[in-house]
């Protein structure tokens, strides 16, 4: 909805590149990318554009919404859901959006525990009634770490064409810079913030004065949150409405986890497979050998291995080896390649999570591979 339509129409005077709104969502971007929050809500989503940019922060475990407007929320939220790619290769950090339907002037449970929260052209939007709480809700209330507010700088309007009284029909207000800071700063020394004011949206060169286009608080909490001043004043019930909610795949659910670790191994295995197989044959030619009857060691090329799990391997002498028309592969070489470390943090992890999807040495220790087949199961 909120473009800003005059800043978006200038011909003449004034075009900034990219648009405004972009810089905007930009600049929400860098914070993000400065203070990596886990969990950040997006005040006034709208079409929820900047939630679409913000499901790309690797940092952001929850992403929530809120706007008064159900339907502005709606037009676009399927570009929320996770894509088929997001399911064949789960991101390691787990991924919640969740939009809410309700009003900054209330307060709901579900606001609770945010690390950011964003307010993009939101404030100008408010009722006088909803300014007045909007404070008390997002920092008394929601307290996260972080807060910013942006909102027009009416300074800048002079410059913009058209004569209308506000950049956007559905505004209330908007504030020239000692407006926006004196308000930003009273806010913030109430409820123990700091703040710092920046913006977007350049003046032209000679009139500075005017500043930002865009005008931007960014409102940091003095003190960390005790657990006790968090819960002093949870509200009985909720009073907004859940309208959108995707779960992410995502490895640390342990459905996902345990689908990624199998594929790596197999495919480790395989590999490893492979090497020792074009060895033999390499030896046989050479020697004239009998390779089925001979028990093989395999030396792991060193570049598939970081520095200290290629002394494991060695040191450990985790051979694979060939008996009969069977590779066998021991779990601790597969344990030993980076991935497979990664995914598993521990041997007892990866035979638990692959228990029953490959097909291993009676012993439990070796991944069993037929010499001509490929592992089959699965
Ligand atoms: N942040 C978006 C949209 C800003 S427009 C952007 O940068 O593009 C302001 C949005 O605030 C609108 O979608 C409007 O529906 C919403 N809004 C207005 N009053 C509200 C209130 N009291 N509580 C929550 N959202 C509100």
């Amino acid at each position: 909805m909120d473009k800003n339509f005059l800043e978006e129409q200038f011909t003449g005077i004034i075009k900034f590149t990219p648009p405004l709104y972009k810089q905007r969502y930009q600049f929400v971007k860098d914070l993000v990318g400065k203070y990596k929050p886990k969990k950040v809500a997006d005040l006034g989503c709208a079409e929820c554009t900047l939630l679409q940019m913000l499901k790309f922060c690797s940092c952001i475990e929850v992403l929530a919404g809120l706007d008064i407007c159900a339907t502005v929320m709606k037009e676009n939220m399927h570009r929320l859901s996770p894509l088929p790619g997001d399911y064949l290769q789960p991101a390691e950090r787990p991924l919640t959006v969740t939009l809410h339907q309700g009003s900054i002037a209330h307060k709901d449970p579900c606001m609770l525990g945010f690390d950011l929260v964003t307010c993009i052209e939101l404030i100008e939007h408010l009722e006088q009634s909803e300014l007045k709480k909007f404070p008390e809700v997002v920092f008394g209330f929601m307290a996260p770490r972080i807060v910013v507010i942006s909102t027009p700088n009416s300074e800048f309007n002079t410059l913009l064409p058209g004569k209308a009284l506000f950049r956007h029909p559905d505004h209330k207000f908007e504030w020239n810079q000692v407006q926006f800071q004196s308000w930003a700063l009273e806010t913030a020394r109430h409820y123990d913030y700091s703040v710092e004011f920046t913006g977007v949206g350049h003046p032209p060169t000679g009139m500075e004065n005017v500043g930002f286009c865009t005008q931007i608080g960014v409102f940091v909490r003095k003190y960390p949150q005790t657990s006790e001043s968090a819960q002093s004043e949870k509200p009985a019930e909720a009073v907004y409405k859940t309208v959108f909610r995707a779960v992410y795949p995502s490895l640390k659910d342990e459905k996902y986890l345990k689908n990624a670790v199998v594929s790596e191994v197999i495919f480790t295995a395989q590999n490893i497979k492979r090497s020792l197989l074009d060895c033999l044959v390499a030896e046989h030619e050479e020697y004239n050998d009998d390779p089925v009857e001979r028990k093989f060691q395999f030396q792991p090329s060193m570049n598939c291995f970081s520095e200290d799990l290629g002394k494991l391997v060695v040191e450990k002498s985790m051979e694979p080896f060939v008996n009969g028309n069977v590779v066998y592969i021991p779990l601790t070489t597969i344990f030993s390649f980076p991935k497979v470390n990664r995914l598993c943090g521990t041997l007892e992890k990866l035979c638990k999570l692959i228990a029953g999807k490959v097909t291993l040495s009676s012993d439990g220790s070796a991944v069993m591979f037929d010499t001509e087949l490929e592992n089959e199961e699965n």
